[in-house]
Parts: C-alpha cells; structure tokens; sequence
C-alpha cells in the first residue's frame, strides 16, 4: 500500500501545541511511546475512524474501550440527539438516573447500588476514600503496572526493594500521600499476604484491575482473585475490582461475572458511558451507607448523572443486556483475529506473546510469557514502534503504545480481521 499523507495532522498537531500542553488533552495520545506525530481524527462509523487528511483506518482503540457497539450505534445516536433537545443537564434528580442504577442492577447481580462520576479516575479515587472512611484504616494495596486513573494515591511506583513502601512516580505527589499506598506484583498472592502481615490492621483495600489492560492485557492466574477475596474477608479488608476497562466488556456483569469472584467495591467508567465522560462506583449497600448523605464520607459532582451522559450510557448497557450473544461475537472475532496473528508472527520466527481474554488482546514482542509488569516491560518496543507505524500506514489503529489493550467492538467483522491480518503479513 502507498504511504499515506498525514500532512492535515502535522499541521494541527504544530498548532496544537502552541494553546494546548503537549498539544493533548491526555498524554498518550502524543505517540510519545512510538514516535512521530498523532493523527487527528473528524468522524468514525461501525468499525472505522476517519482522519483529517481523509484516511480510513479500522479502529482497534475505540476510545480506550467505550465504542463496544462500535461507533454511531443508531439506537445511541438517536437517544442522545432527542436528550440534547429535552435538556443537558439540571443538577438535579432525575428518572434516567434511577433507570441507570437498576439497568447496572440487572446487569451485576451482586451490586446492590451505584454512584455515578464523570471519570474512571474519579471512580477508583472515591471508591477508595469510601472503603478508608468505612474501615478507618489509611493503607491502600495497589498492583505494580494497574492504572486506576490519576488521582495522587495511585500514581505510585516500586520504592528500592521490591515490597516495600511505594514512592511517587510524578512529581507534585507527595511523599506523605506516597506512603500510604502499598505496592504488590500482579499474579502473586504471597506478595500481597506479606504486605498485609507487615501492614497488620492498616490496610483499608486492595485495588485490583481483576484482568490488568493497562500493561498490555493480562488475564489473572486461577487463584490470584479468589485469593484476595479470601484474604480481604480474614482481614477485614475491602476489596476493590477496577473494572473500568473490563466492566460491561468481559461479560454483561464485568470481569467479576466472567470469572466468579465477587468485589465489596467496583468501579466503572469507559463502556458504562458508551463514549460520554461517564464513570461509577458502586458494590455493598452496607459500605455505601458510610457515604454522604446518608454517611460522613464525602463526594459529589456537579455534572454527575447528567441527562447526556446518562442517555448514552443507559442505551449503551441496555442494547448490551437486550443482545448477549454479542459477547460471543466479540470474544469470537478477537479470537479470529488472536489465531492469524500468531500463525503469521509464527511464519515471520519473530519472539512473540500474545495474551486475550474476551475482547480484550495485546501483542508483546518477547519470549518469555508476559504475567505481572516486570515480564510486560521486557518486550522489545523498538519492534512495537514499527509495527504500530507499519499498520497506521495500512489502516489499521492500534493503541500507540506496547502497554495498552486492543479494544474489539461488535462492529468488527471477518472482513476486518483479514484486512488486519493482510496489513501484518506485509510487516
Ligand atoms: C481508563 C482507566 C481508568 C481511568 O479512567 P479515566 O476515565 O481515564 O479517568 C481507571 N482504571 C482503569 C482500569 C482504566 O483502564
């Protein structure tokens, strides 16, 4: 295929960075960790994003997650323009907020309410500050590599020494917010059980991301999960599932559903807004009632629940309740697409991981299984950089970083997998 022009995104990306930091309103969309300039984006369809200088690419991103249905859903769209004309927002109760909380209900059986936020971040942050206000304990477990978002208590790295307290991994948090959140390896149970005996009666949580995505895709070992749910009832401990990625994506009910192990607390965002800034936490009735109004926990949101956001995410879960066999379909193209990379990486003798679970995949360049952050971090990213780039310049948009998931919507067809696989085999 002929290089493509991107000469449209250069120009706005030279113009964004005089009025916008970095010329991006998150930083991964910089391509800092591939090299070269973004790619800015017009419209998107079904299974395709459009670009600025009239490119198509199949989307494999699809915002990070949300786009499960795949972009414009009719169903959506409709709803959304008809809310847009009705009202944006009151700042007040509405019945759409009752009709989220039950359709979330029916989906996640065990969860017994929820409160809406407007980010992942401002979930997993409020989930903590409940589950510390709850147990009157300050320490937080969190896994080396899992992203909660960005608020300063998870923005934590390995101190010297592997288990011992975390230090900042951003300037601008403090030490003092650094020492209460503990640092554990994902996959190992003994690292979290000697976290705790050393931490005894001051743990509040263990924040988990029940399948990781934020270090490529990394499914949790057999026992991992039911091991720190068994840990968190001995020790009074509450435990945190940050389904942001995973929820309403794994299975109707998350990752929790999908692999039988039950949160006190969990989080949401991403797909529960079907592409509106949406997050959520919800879980125990009997934690929940620690948070205000009803008890001394504090949070709020100004712009939480509001009526567009609401109507796409209501939407959104409803058509995803309304059709189950779409969870087939997309754990079944992922898995299409899983098989023909691999025979062809295989064809290719490059040193190649790949690890799925339902829609979510990720490709590392190495030997050695990928299980925790440490064996994520030895994949050769110079050869992710090429990669990334040759399939830009094919059509296909991957995450622009060897640390991110794949993100598979129902929109994506066989047809799609084989022009996917047609852009690898020229690799
Ligand atoms: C994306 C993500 C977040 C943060 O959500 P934002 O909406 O970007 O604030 C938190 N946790 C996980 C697991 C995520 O993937």
């Amino acid at each position: 295929m002929s290089q493509r022009s991107y000469t449209r995104s250069q120009s706005l990306f030279s113009r964004a960075q005089k009025s916008i930091p970095g010329g991006v309103n998150s930083p991964v969309r910089a391509f800092n960790a591939v090299g070269g300039h973004p790619v800015f984006f017009t419209s998107a369809k079904g299974a395709y994003v459009h670009d600025e200088d009239g490119n198509a690419y199949i989307d494999y991103i699809n915002s990070w997650g949300p786009m499960i249905l795949g972009h414009g859903k009719q169903e959506v769209v409709d709803a959304v323009k008809e809310q847009a004309d009705r009202a944006f927002s009151f700042g007040a109760p509405t019945e759409l907020e009752i009709e989220v909380a039950e359709q979330i209900r029916a989906m996640v059986p065990w969860l017994d309410v929820v409160r809406m936020v407007n980010s992942g971040t401002e979930a997993c942050m409020s989930a903590v500050r409940l589950a510390r206000g709850y147990t009157g304990r300050d320490k937080v477990i969190k896994f080396a590599g899992c992203y909660h978002g960005h608020a300063d208590s998870f923005l934590i790295q390995a101190g010297s020494g592997a288990l011992t307290l975390g230090e900042p991994n951003s300037p601008g948090v403090t030490a003092g917010t650094a020492q209460d959140t503990l640092l554990a390896q994902f996959n190992n149970l003994s690292s979290v059980v000697e976290l705790v005996s050393n931490n005894a009666g001051n743990v509040a949580a263990i924040i988990v991301e029940p399948v990781a995505g934020n270090m490529g895709c990394i499914p949790p070992s057999e026992e991992f999960l039911s091991g720190l749910r068994n840990l968190c009832d001995r020790e009074g401990i509450v435990l945190i599932f940050d389904e942001v990625m995973t929820g309403f994506r794994l299975s109707p009910s998350g990752a929790a559903g999908r692999l039988g192990v039950e949160p006190d607390l969990v989080t949401y965002g991403k797909v529960i807004g079907g592409g509106m800034p949406v997050g959520a936490f919800g879980g125990k009735r009997s934690i929940f009632e620690h948070l205000a109004p009803t008890g001394p926990v504090y949070q709020a949101g100004t712009l939480s629940g509001n009526p567009l956001a609401m109507v796409s995410g209501y939407h959104t879960l409803k058509y995803l309740h309304d059709h189950p066999e779409l969870y087939s379909h997309i754990d079944e193209t992922t898995e299409a697409l899983h098989v023909g990379l691999a025979g062809i990486m295989r064809e290719k003798g490059m040193p190649f991981q790949i690890n799925r679970i339902g829609s979510m995949i990720s490709l590392h360049f190495c030997e050695n299984e990928v299980v925790d952050f440490e064996s994520a971090t030895a994949g050769n990213n110079d050869s992710f950089k090429h990669f990334f780039h040759h399939m830009l310049n094919n059509g296909v948009y991957l995450p622009p970083s060897a640390y991110e998931t794949w993100f598979i919507s129902d929109a994506i067809e066989q047809a799609e997998v084989d022009k996917t696989l047609e852009a690898v085999r020229s690799f």
